[in-house]
C-alpha cells in the first residue's frame, strides 16, 4: 500500500478543505441549534462533484478513486458530521448501489440528478421492530400486475424527508429471513408514503432524519433494484462501503478534535502557565493524536482494498468498529481539554461528542462489527 497521496488525491482534499472553510464551517453552531443544515449546501456539494466520487462520468459522476472519496469524507466530518452524512448516505449508500445493482434505466434515471446534487436519496433498512436483525424485516412488498404494493414503516432514515428516492427493502414472496428480501428505488412522491421528521437528536441535529410510513404504494416492477429476493445481499454490499465511509467521517470528527485541543491548550493558561505545558494535558492530547493515525491508516487500508478490488468487508468492519470508538474518546479527550468551556456550544468540541456517539450505532452496532470480524476469524456466525 502507498500511503504517498497522488497530485489527484491532493487536490480533491484541497478542494473539500477549502469548501469546508468557506460553506460550512460558519454555519456549524446555527445548523445545530436549528436541527437542519441549509439545504442548498447538496447542489454546492454536487456542483464541486463530492456527490459523484466514484461514479462513472457517463453516469454524470467525476470518477475517482475511493480513497479520494475518503479524504473528501473526511474533510467534510471534520466540518460537519450532519452534511458528511448527507454524502455518505445519497452518494455512498444510493447512488453507487445503483450504480453497482442498477439497471441502465435505472442508472440513467437516477444516478444524473443524484450525482449533482438535482436529487436526494435515503435508504431504507432500519424499522421500527428490526435494527440489528435487519434481515427480519416485515415491510411486505406484494406482486399485483406489473407493480408491486408495499405496506410497512421506516425508522431512523437519513436524509428521509428531503429524499427523492428511497431505496427501500421489503419483504417478497413467503421466504422467512433475509432471503425473502428485495430492494426498490421508490419515488419518495409517490402516493401512500409518507414521512415524520425524528426531532431531538442528541448529535447529526442538522440532519433530516426521518421514519417512513408506507400505506399501499403501488410501484412498477422496473423499481425492483437488483434480482428479487436478493435485496440483502443488495443491503450488505452498501453498508461494506457505507462502512468505510463513516470510518472516514470518524476520522474527521477526530482530527477536528485534534486541531480544536491543541489550539486551546495553546491559548489557556492556568497556574500562570500554558496549559500545553502540563504532562497530564499533553497525555490528552497525545491520546488524541494516536487515535487520529491509527483510525486514518485503517481506514485507508480499506480504500486501497476496494480500489484494487480485492475483498474488504472485514477491513470496513474493522476500520468502522475502531474508528467510530475513536471518535468518541477523542471528542471526550479534547472536551477535557478545553474544560467548562468544552460544555457550551459556542466552542465546537461538545457537538463532536454528541456527533460522535451515533457512529458506534449505525451502520451496525459495535457489537454487531465484532460478530462480523468474529465470524471472518472463526468460520462461525455467532448472530
Ligand atoms: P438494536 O438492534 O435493538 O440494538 C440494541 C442493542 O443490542 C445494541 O447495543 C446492539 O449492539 C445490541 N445487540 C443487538 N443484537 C445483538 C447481538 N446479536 N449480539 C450482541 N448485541 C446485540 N437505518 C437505515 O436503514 N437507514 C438510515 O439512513 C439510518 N440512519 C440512522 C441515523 C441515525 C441518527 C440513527 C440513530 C440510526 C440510523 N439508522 C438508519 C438505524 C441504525 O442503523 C440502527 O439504529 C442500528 O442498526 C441499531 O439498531 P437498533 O437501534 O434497532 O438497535
Amino acid at each position: 500500500m502507498n500511503l504517498e497521496l497522488s497530485e489527484e488525491q491532493g487536490a480533491v482534499r484541497q478542494l473539500a478543505e477549502d469548501f469546508v472553510a468557506r460553506e460550512i464551517t460558519p454555519h456549524v453552531v446555527e445548523w445545530d441549534r436549528a436541527e437542519s443544515v441549509d439545504k442548498s449546501i447538496v447542489k454546492k456539494l454536487g456542483a464541486l462533484g463530492f456527490l459523484g466520487l466514484t461514479i462513472p462520468e457517463e453516469y454524470g459522476g467525476s470518477g475517482g478513486d475511493h480513497l479520494a472519496y475518503c479524504l473528501v469524507t473526511e474533510e467534510l466530518g471534520r466540518g460537519d458530521s450532519s452534511v458528511r452524512g448527507i454524502v455518505s448516505v445519497s452518494l455512498g449508500l444510493v447512488a453507487k448501489t445503483i450504480a453497482s445493482w442498477g439497471s441502465e434505466e435505472q442508472k440513467r434515471q437516477w444516478l444524473p440528478d443524484l450525482t449533482a446534487g438535482e436529487a436526494v436519496g435515503c435508504f431504507g433498512l432500519t424499522e421500527p421492530g428490526t435494527g440489528s436483525d435487519a434481515g427480519n424485516l416485515s415491510t411486505k412488498a406484494v406482486r399485483d400486475g406489473d407493480d408491486y404494493v408495499i405496506n410497512g414503516s421506516k425508522m431512523f432514515i437519513t436524509n428521509g424527508t428531503w429524499a427523492d428516492v428511497v431505496l427501500l427493502f421489503a419483504r417478497t414472496g413467503d421466504t422467512p429471513g433475509h432471503r425473502g428480501v428485495s430492494a426498490f428505488l421508490v419515488p419518495a412522491d409517490a402516493p401512500g408514503l409518507t414521512r415524520r421528521t425524528i426531532h431531538g437528536k442528541l448529535g447529526l441535529r442538522g440532519q433530516a432524519t426521518a421514519e417512513l410510513v408506507l400505506e399501499d404504494v403501488r410501484v412498477p416492477a422496473s423499481t425492483l433494484l437488483g434480482p428479487e429476493g436478493k435485496g440483502f445481499s443488495v443491503a450488505m454490499s452498501a453498508l461494506a462501503k457505507g462502512r468505510m465511509s463513516v470510518a472516514a467521517g470518524c476520522v474527521g470528527i477526530a482530527q477536528a478534535a485534534l486541531d480544536a485541543a491543541l489550539r486551546y491548550a495553546g491559548e489557556r493558561e492556568q497556574f500562570g502557565r500554558s496549559i500545553a505545558s502540563y504532562q497530564l494535558v499533553q497525555e490528552l492530547i497525545s491520546d488524541i493524536s494516536v487515535d487520529v493515525d491509527a483510525a486514518r491508516m485503517l481506514t485507508w487500508r480499506v480504500a486501497d482494498l476496494v480500489d484494487r478490488g480485492q475483498d474488504f468487508a472485514t477491513a470496513a468492519s474493522t476500520a468502522k468498529l475502531f474508528a467510530s470508538e475513536a471518535a468518541v474518546r477523542a471528542a471526550n479527550n479534547a472536551l477535557q481539554v478545553f474544560g467548562g468551556y468544552g460544555y457550551i456550544d459556542e466552542y465546537p468540541v461538545g457537538k463532536l461528542v454528541r456527533d460522535a456517539r451515533v457512529m458506534t450505532l449505525y451502520e451496525g452496532t459495535s457489537q454487531i462489527q465484532k460478530l462480523i470480524i468474529g465470524r471472518a476469524l472463526t468460520g462461525v456466525s455467532a448472530f
